[in-house]
């Protein structure tokens, strides 16, 4: 059992549920609803800092992005144990010292239910009631063969029906516009998010993708499959590139294409010395990821989320070429 589950028990998470304990946390669907009117709420994605250097690094774009008003943040769960304290300790922090309001990634690799239970009582012993439920891949190789824990679940909907059942959560769920790399075909992708919604999920956000149209048919095949469930938010994840050779290394995990037109594109800005021209790969993804974020709010999205890979800078600057963001001082 990880060192984070030793301190709370189910027992606190159910007790407080069920003495009648009731979050007065938002929901993600409520900051998108009562977001200001006329403006496209936004969010960003952290991830959890591996040291010291990393975390300050971190607490400077938290503390940038603070001032633009996201609806939200989010904040990734690692693969590894070390990571994975610091995950819950950060993200523990987010929403005891900051005014943002934080979602924790939770993922089933490699722990039993009861440590789910435990972690999930960690979360919200900080005031954590929003968790982005994922299965998560198999540490070391992502793309290799999944392993369920002996005492572990499946499938992310069953992990989505037990943190239900510990109390008042709100669950998100990952989508994915290309379809899952482990879906036999777009329509049983479809079903299998369809289920994790049913399962008690209030929305979903988006694996990241570079065409817009993807996210727009899977918006149709959930709503033809479940019209019910398609009414439910389907957050964009967008990633405004900064390095092809990052970028690459990113797509080929996660499943995602990165167009062949866009490749070349970025290509052609890295130019062909041993070290990629930086600025002008920045600057195609800073446009793609413009031009991505007008066609997505023109078509009704109810959120941009942001990866920001803990820096600020690229995503404020898409940001500010959409007028997003708020200006606090
Ligand atoms: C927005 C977002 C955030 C993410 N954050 C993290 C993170 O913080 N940490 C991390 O490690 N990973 C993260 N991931 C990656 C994610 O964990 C992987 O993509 C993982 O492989 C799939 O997770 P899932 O929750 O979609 O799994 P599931 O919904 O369980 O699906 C897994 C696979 O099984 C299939 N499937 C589902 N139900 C059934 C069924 N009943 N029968 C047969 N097949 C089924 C699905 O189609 C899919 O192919 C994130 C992904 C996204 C899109």
């Amino acid at each position: 059992m990880p060192p984070y589950a030793e301190s709370v028990t189910f027992d606190s998470v159910r007790g407080r549920a069920s003495a009648g304990w009731v979050s007065r946390t938002p929901s993600i669907v409520d900051r998108l609803r009562t977001a200001d009117s006329g403006r496209v709420p936004f969010s960003v994605e952290f991830s959890p800092p591996r040291d010291a250097a990393a975390e300050a690094r971190l607490w400077r774009a938290v503390r940038e992005f603070e001032r633009m008003g996201p609806a939200f943040v989010s904040m990734t769960y690692g693969a590894g144990g070390s990571t994975r304290d610091r995950t819950v300790r950060v993200t523990g922090q987010l929403a005891e010292e900051t005014t943002l309001l934080p979602v924790a990634h939770l993922t089933a690799v490699g722990h039993s239910v009861d440590e789910l239970r435990s972690l999930v009582g960690a979360y919200a012993d900080r005031g954590i009631r929003n968790i982005l439920v994922l299965r998560g891949d198999p540490p070391g190789d992502p793309l290799g063969e999944w392993q369920k824990h002996p005492h572990g679940v499946e499938y992310a909907d069953e992990l989505v029906r037990l943190i239900r059942n510990l109390g008042d959560f709100h669950v998100g769920v990952a989508s994915f516009p290309e379809g899952h790399h482990r879906s036999p075909d777009l329509d049983h992708d479809t079903k299998f998010l369809v289920n994790k919604l049913r399962a008690g999920a209030e929305y979903s956000i988006t694996q990241m993708f570079f065409d817009v149209e993807h996210y727009l048919r899977l918006r149709d095949r959930v709503a033809a499959c479940d019209p019910e469930q398609g009414v439910k938010p389907i957050i964009p994840e967008i990633m405004p590139i900064t390095s092809l050779r990052s970028v690459r290394k990113m797509v080929e995990l996660s499943g995602s294409v990165l167009p062949a037109e866009l490749e070349a594109r970025l290509a052609d800005a890295a130019g062909d010395g041993p070290d990629e021209n930086r600025a002008a790969v920045r600057a195609v993804g800073i446009e793609v990821a413009t031009r991505m974020g007008e066609r997505l709010i023109a078509e009704g999205a109810p959120g941009l989320h942001f990866i920001t890979l803990n820096f600020a800078r690229a995503t404020s600057e898409v940001l500010a070429n959409l007028g997003l963001a708020a200006t606090r001082v």
